[in-house]
């Protein structure tokens, strides 16, 4: 008997489980700025994340440091980025350098070299240190649960999104898969920071697909760093064959291929960089699993045997969500190019910024479904834009002012694309973000883009 290609899904009455004014989809940095930004300003607020805890990438992907946070002169990232990061600090789990130390010094390289915390576009060495923050994810965790609880928002973990619910153009709200079954939440608003635009697509939104290398970060413990930033300075020629031989082992690796963390002894590993991998299909994400613990334990060989330092290490752990960097891309009200990134290009309708450069409202909104705004990861930008603006505090930046703009359509019942940018900037400066409305020197002024 042939096995059909395609079967027939039965539909069935889904019970809604929640209605707010505000859902949020996606628990990782974007989606709770959004949360947060909504509910402090009054909004009913529901937060779904299909993991077992907040922060994404951030936190799941084991991305441990926050930077493209300022263009040298300023920190242009504050906001809940900033309370995030001073809170975490507060417990131990944050490290960054204090403004004394941030600058361009060979003493400051090497006090502060292998914390991640340098200007990584400088061409200049050696590199400046500037304001970046390293972090612990369980600290993540903890201090997302500390907000999100105080905040009041409604959050449901272990939700997997399913299915946009769209009524004449329009979202009314999503399914999501659990264990108690097929669970639907209604909203006035809903914003996507899934970071691979699941809600948006469902919903018929326009997108086009990219990719970049994925990789599946990883710790080590039990590393005498003294010894290996020793090591580093102390016999440079020895140290680089080394190490161009340990990038070798892993397949594709940033400059630095280890960097400390706020655990004494463990190191955080932004490599492999994997290509040819699509973050959506299930075959290739199965694919960089196994391929990104084949090569992290050859590394590891390698290390033990060869790297002063690393004699005695041990994998601490392989970072349970997979590093999707780039996926599916909205094509929204405007499409933010590589020129507008490079070019510090500054729109009329600004709500949010990065390192040098600038997010328009436009980029948030899709062209022909209402009531949805997205932020984070997936914002509308091509895909060499995208690779330039991606970091977690630009995303957050994001979140923060979509959360804002919900509550103003919601309170103006006007529709999202008809909110006053200046309004939603307004409102991010009275909860401490900079939403870069005021363009810096450098920045190149659009004056007709409105
Ligand atoms: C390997 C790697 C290294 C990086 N290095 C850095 C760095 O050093 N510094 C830096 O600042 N940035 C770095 N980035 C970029 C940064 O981590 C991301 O761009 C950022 O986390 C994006 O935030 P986001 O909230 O848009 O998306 P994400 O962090 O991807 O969060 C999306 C959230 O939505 C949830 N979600 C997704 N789909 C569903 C669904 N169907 N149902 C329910 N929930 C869902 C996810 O579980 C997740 O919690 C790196 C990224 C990678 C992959």
């Amino acid at each position: 008997m042939a096995t059909p290609d395609i079967i027939q899904e039965r539909s069935d009455a889904v019970r809604v489980v929640s209605r707010s004014d505000v859902l949020v989809v996606g628990g990782g940095p974007a989606g709770q700025a959004a949360a947060i930004a909504a509910r402090r300003l009054g909004a009913s607020v529901t937060l779904v994340e299909r993991y077992p805890y907040l922060g994404g990438l951030a936190s799941g992907g084991m991305v441990l440091v926050l930077d493209d946070m300022t263009n040298g002169n300023e920190i242009t990232v504050t906001g809940i980025c900033m309370e995030m990061i001073e809170r975490m600090a507060r417990l131990g789990a944050c490290v960054y350098p204090p403004p004394e130390d941030r600058c361009q010094s060979e003493a400051m390289w090497r006090k502060w070299a292998r914390w991640g915390v340098h200007d990584f576009r400088s061409t200049s060495k050696p590199l400046p240190i500037v304001m970046a923050a390293a972090f612990d994810p369980d600290g993540w965790k903890r201090v997302s649960n500390d907000m999100i609880v105080e905040a009041g928002v409604g959050l449901r973990l272990h939700s997997w999104f399913a299915k946009a619910v769209v009524e004449d153009g329009a979202i009314a709200g999503i399914v999501c898969e659990t264990k108690e079954g097929r669970q639907a939440l209604l909203a006035n608003i809903v914003i996507d920071t899934t970071g691979d635009l699941d809600v948006a697509a469902s919903a018929g939104a326009k997108f086009t697909e990219g990719g970049y290398m994925i990789t599946t970060v990883f710790r080590l413990g039990n590393v005498d760093t003294d010894a290996a930033e020793r090591f580093r300075f102390e016999s440079p020629t020895e140290y680089a064959a080394l190490d161009r031989q340990a990038k070798r082992v892993i397949g594709g690796s940033w400059d630095m291929w280890w960097l400390k963390t706020p655990l004494p002894g463990v190191v955080w590993c932004n490599c492999p960089h994997m290509t040819g991998l699509d973050g959506l299909k299930v075959a290739d994400q199965t694919k960089a699993d196994i391929e990104g613990r084949r090569r992290i334990y050859a590394l590891v060989d390698f290390v033990r045997a060869q790297l002063p330092g690393f004699k005695n290490c041990y994998v601490v752990d392989v970072a349970p969500q997979l590093g999707v960097r780039q996926s599916r891309l909205l094509e929204g009200e405007y499409v933010v190019t590589k020129d507008d990134v490079n070019d510090r290009v500054w729109f009329p309708d600004t709500v949010a910024r990065g390192r040098d450069y600038y997010t328009p409202y436009r980029a948030m909104l899709p062209r022909n479904i209402e009531r949805l705004i997205v932020a984070g990861r997936h914002y509308s930008a091509t895909e060499s834009a995208q690779k330039l603006s991606r970091e977690i505090p630009p995303c957050m930046s994001m979140g923060q002012s979509a959360g804002v703009a919900a509550v103003l359509a919601l309170d103006g019942d006007v529709a999202l694309r008809k909110v006053h940018p200046k309004a939603i900037c307004s409102k991010v400066r009275g909860q401490g973000g900079d939403p870069g409305d005021v363009p810096s020197a450098n920045a190149k002024i659009l004056e007709a883009a409105a």
